[in-house]
């Protein structure tokens, strides 16, 4: 059924509607042309800024000044804005709290060698943002939105992407669905935020991990290509369980058979086995990491072989027994790379090697160098933020 005023209008100008269809057409699209339409923001007059301590990153609770917000209603994204960072109301009834319609991004923003900021693949985490949301039936982010909401947020608290080695800018976009109807259905209003925060070496040490052969993280044909905050909250108790046997998280095997390894823990994961970096294949229960396709894409630059295949713990058991030289690392945005030091298959320990300046160690360095330009971005990753104060300056 039309709305009242819908149905007035139609009655008042019933052979002007096209007309009026059309106009109303045209001011939609130069409303929700992102390309030129600038995100309104609301400054805080209260910046925590100076008072934070960069050398002593808290990562998790504490995040920049502002935050960006925008509301999905009758088939549109509307009231884009940047504004201070604070709570917002739910209605218990909001459908994210029930059914899981939640998905998230994680991505970086570095301060670059010449004093710039820069976001890191941006497009890439676009591309998998919209195929998360097109699997749990959430609508797509376009993506002037998703770029002019990054450069809004993150040019307006630039002040709070350190250039201390190792720091860089948490970038955690996420829609949620937001309707306030209980019932099992597709919601029809979501919510799109953008929060930002400053962070440190996420973890730089080495790892033990356990082969798991009982719990799965992703089956075929479920959502375990989607960042989506289910695929979470289901691997903690076997993740907690690990912890407490001593391991510091598990590495994930096929939901099929037990015997494929697929992840490690919320990271993907890679072997470099005599010098040939093996890696399992984006079959729809991996994770498509922005970091796995950027080690793999340096990795083939220099020559290395590289595969992306199946990997039994058998095959590695056996790596491992005819003492090939292994190196065994996860990769993903918050600790960019992290070395494994022990495997546990079915009880037995195997030892990759974890050296400073192997295979692993120089592709997370050039990663790291890119990233913050002190070689040169050879694939076009960075995306320079322009500051609001330089941006006004260009107009
Ligand atoms: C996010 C994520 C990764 C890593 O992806 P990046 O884009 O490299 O951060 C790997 N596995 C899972 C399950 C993830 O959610």
């Amino acid at each position: 059924m039309p709305k009242p005023s819908t149905c007035i209008a139609n009655a008042a100008f019933g052979k002007y509607r096209w007309v009026i269809r059309l106009m109303s057409g045209l001011i939609l699209k130069w409303k929700f042309n992102y390309k030129t339409m600038h995100i309104p923001v609301i400054r805080t007059n209260k910046s925590r800024l100076a008072a934070y301590d960069f050398t002593n990153i808290q990562f998790g609770p504490n995040p920049t000044d502002h935050l960006f917000t925008a509301d999905y209603q009758n088939g549109e994204w509307t009231n884009a804005e940047v504004k201070p960072f604070g709570e917002f109301l739910i209605s218990p009834l909001a459908l994210c709290l029930h059914y899981g319609q939640t998905v998230f991004e994680g991505m970086k923003a570095f301060r670059v060698a010449d004093g710039g900021v820069s976001i890191f693949r941006r497009d890439k985490h676009l591309l998998r943002l919209n195929r998360s949301l097109e699997r749990m039936c959430m609508p797509a982010v376009p993506e002037a939105l998703f770029y002019e909401a990054l450069d809004a947020l993150v040019g307006l608290d630039e002040g709070w992407v350190s250039g201390l080695t190792g720091n860089s800018l948490y970038l955690r976009p996420i829609v949620i669905a937001s309707e306030v109807r209980l019932g099992v259905l597709e919601a029809n209003a979501y919510k799109f935020m953008i929060v930002a925060l400053p962070m440190a070496n996420y973890y730089d040490g080495t790892v033990k991990v356990k082969v798991e052969t009982e719990y799965t993280r992703a089956a075929k044909g479920g959502a375990g290509f989607a960042k989506c905050g289910g695929n979470y909250g289901g691997a903690f108790l076997p993740t907690r369980l690990a912890r407490q046997a001593g391991f510091d998280q598990v590495l994930w095997t096929d939901g099929d058979t037990h015997s494929y390894i697929e992840e490690s823990g919320t990271m993907n994961v890679m072997f470099a086995i005599n010098g040939t970096l093996i890696t399992p294949p984006l079959n729809g229960t991996i994770l498509d990491g922005v970091n796995r396709d950027s080690i793999l894409t340096l990795a083939k630059d220099r020559g290395m072989t590289t595969e992306e295949r199946p990997i039994g713990y058998q095959e590695l058991e056996t790596a491992f027994k005819n003492g090939a030289e292994i190196e065994a690392f996860g990769v993903g945005t918050a600790a960019v790379l992290t070395q494994i030091r022990e495997i546990d298959i079915l009880g037995q320990s195997y030892f990759p090697v974890t050296p400073n300046d192997g295979i692993a160690a120089s592709l997370r360095d050039e990663l790291n160098a890119i990233r913050t330009g002190r070689l040169p971005d050879r694939y076009g990753w960075n995306h320079l933020v322009a500051s609001p104060e330089k941006a006004e300056l260009a107009e």
